[in-house]
C-alpha cells in the first residue's frame, strides 16, 4: 500500500471506530511503528487527526459543541473562534480559553474573533479590551475573563464590577502567567 492509501484507510478506521493506538494502526497496516509516525505527521500537520492519550482521534470525532482547548460543552454566552491558517475553525468556550489556545497555536492562527460582552457584537480580538479579575461570575474557565468591544464600556463594567482592563498582548501573557500558578492582585505592571 502506498502511504496515501495506508492514512485513507486510517481515517477511514478512526471515523468507525474513534480512537487507535499507534501499535493497533501498525498491526493492521501491517508496518513498522516508524512508519505509522511517518504516515500520520501530514495528518497531524493538517490537523486532521489529533495525538490522544490512547492513540490518535480524527478531530471531528471532538464534538463540534465542545471547546477545542478545555474540551467543555459551549454554551458560554462568549465563544471565540480562531480561524487557522489552514483555514480551519476552532470553537472556545470562552476568551479563557481562547487566549490560551492562541498562545499554543501562535504562527498558526490567522483571525481570532470574539464577543463584546455586553453588545454580543462580534470582535477581533486583538482589538478588544480584556477584563480579568471582575467579580461578575459567569462560571465558565477560571480566572476569567471578559471581552469587550469599547474601552468605554469595559471601563464602565469595571467601575461595577472590579477587575483589570488589558489589551490583547498583555492579555495573553497574564492569562499564561496565571495558569503557571502565579498569583498575585493580576495587575498589569
Ligand atoms: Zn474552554
Ligand atoms: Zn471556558
Amino acid at each position: 500500500m502506498l502511504p496515501i492509501e495506508r492514512q485513507k484507510q486510517l481515517v477511514t478506521w478512526l471515523k468507525e471506530e474513534g480512537t487507535l493506538s499507534i501499535a493497533e494502526i501498525s498491526r493492521r497496516l501491517n508496518v513498522s511503528e516508524m512508519t505509522v509516525y511517518r504516515d500520520i505527521k501530514p495528518l497531524l500537520e493538517e490537523n486532521k487527526i489529533n495525538k490522544t492519550s490512547g492513540g490518535v482521534s480524527l478531530v471531528s470525532t471532538i464534538s463540534p459543541n465542545a471547546c477545542t482547548y478545555c474540551l467543555k460543552e459551549l454554551n458560554n454566552r462568549q465563544p471565540v473562534q480562531i480561524i487557522t491558517t489552514q483555514q480551519t475553525v476552532e470553537q472556545l468556550c470562552c476568551p479563557h480559553c481562547g487566549l490560551l489556545r492562541y498562545k499554543d497555536i501562535e504562527k498558526n492562527v490567522s483571525q481570532i474573533i470574539c464577543r463584546d460582552f455586553l453588545q454580543n457584537t462580534t470582535i477581533s480580538a486583538k482589538l478588544a479590551y480584556f477584563l480579568f479579575n471582575t467579580d461578575f461570575n459567569v462560571n465558565c474557565c477560571q480566572p476569567q475573563v471578559l471581552t469587550f468591544d469599547l474601552l468605554k464600556t469595559a471601563e464602565q463594567f469595571q467601575k461595577g464590577f472590579g477587575g483589570t482592563i488589558l489589551r490583547f498582548d498583555e492579555a495573553v501573557q497574564e492569562i499564561a502567567r496565571r495558569m503557571n500558578g502565579e498569583t498575585d492582585c493580576g495587575c498589569s505592571k
